[in-house]
């Protein structure tokens, strides 16, 4: 059995079948030799906002809500089955470089830098001993409703990552402007540098939407890693600036299913460009 399976089967036995993982959590599957020619199959679970629903909310924003239970519901899964969380570094030291990862290991990332995910996500983190990346907007910051830049340093300082998620959160294909494009890019890592002290290596594109011009720019800026939000779980050599992941992860049986899709569409040659919709509103 693969990996992602044995991991889609433990992810699905904590929602379908509660009762049974408490009393036996899922085997640690034993560590396989790890080469650069071996895709990794690590779920990156993408989180948004993280905070109990308000009758404001539209069907539309609750794809990008995760209440503070459901959270912890999956943390404790994640705990249970003997996941590791890791770095967008690690994935691509392993994809490199070959340094082994730990199995089962789970990327876990937050965008926007939502007040709440340092209020509600960062202690469950915590709690459960988990690392997370925070892809942070740097126009955002200290904005109501946003993390101060206080509150990044403490995520720092706990050893939670920080990457960049662009200035504005724009639709970076909709810039025809190649300076204002590469501020988008070069000046968002630059700033969360100089504001954090430790080097920014991991890139969100805000709505997921990229094209060749915007990876090639990512490059340049010296990014090591990039994640869009098309789903997928297999990463290789040619996937570190198009890395897919699990989005809208706002309830248990959502990560059922869309682990399910992962696995359906990890067969498939992906395409550069997401199609069209596919993540039509980050935030409302
Ligand atoms: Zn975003």
């Amino acid at each position: 059995m693969s990996r992602f399976k044995r991991a889609a089967i433990g992810f699905a036995a904590m929602f379908v079948f509660p009762a049974v993982l408490s009393a036996e959590p899922p085997p640690v599957p034993a560590a396989t030799p790890a080469t650069s020619t071996t895709p990794a199959m690590v779920p990156i679970l993408i989180y948004h906002s993280v905070r109990e629903y308000t009758p404001r909310d539209s069907a539309a924003s609750r794809r990008y809500i995760i209440t503070p239970r459901a959270l912890e519901a999956e943390l404790k899964f994640l705990k249970a089955g003997g996941y590791v969380s890791i770095g967008f570094d690690d994935l691509a030291a392993y994809v490199e470089k070959g340094r082994p990862l730990p199995e089962p290991c789970v990327i876990i990332s937050l965008d926007d830098g939502w007040e709440s995910q340092y209020k509600t996500a960062f202690p469950l983190l915590r709690k459960y001993g988990f690392r997370a990346t925070f892809f942070i907007f740097t126009n955002a910051i200290g904005k109501k409703h946003f993390m101060s830049l206080a509150e990044l340093r403490s995520l720092r300082d706990a050893g939670m990552w920080i990457g960049s998620h662009s200035l504005s959160h724009p639709y970076l294909t909709r810039i025809k402007n190649r300076a204002a494009l590469r501020r988008q890019i070069f000046d968002s890592k630059r700033i969360l540098e100089e504001k954090l002290g430790e080097p920014v290596t991991a890139f969100a594109y805000p709505f997921g939407q990229y094209n060749k011009e915007i990876v090639s720019l990512v490059r340049q800026a010296g990014y090591t890693t990039a994640r869009g939000t098309y789903f997928g779980v297999r990463h290789s050599r040619g996937d570190l600036f198009t890395l897919t992941g699990l989005i809208n992860v706002t309830s248990s049986a959502k990560v059922v299913a869309e682990l399910d899709q992962a696995a359906k569409i990890e067969k498939r040659e992906r395409p550069l460009v997401p199609p069209p919709g596919i993540d039509p509103g980050e935030y409302n």
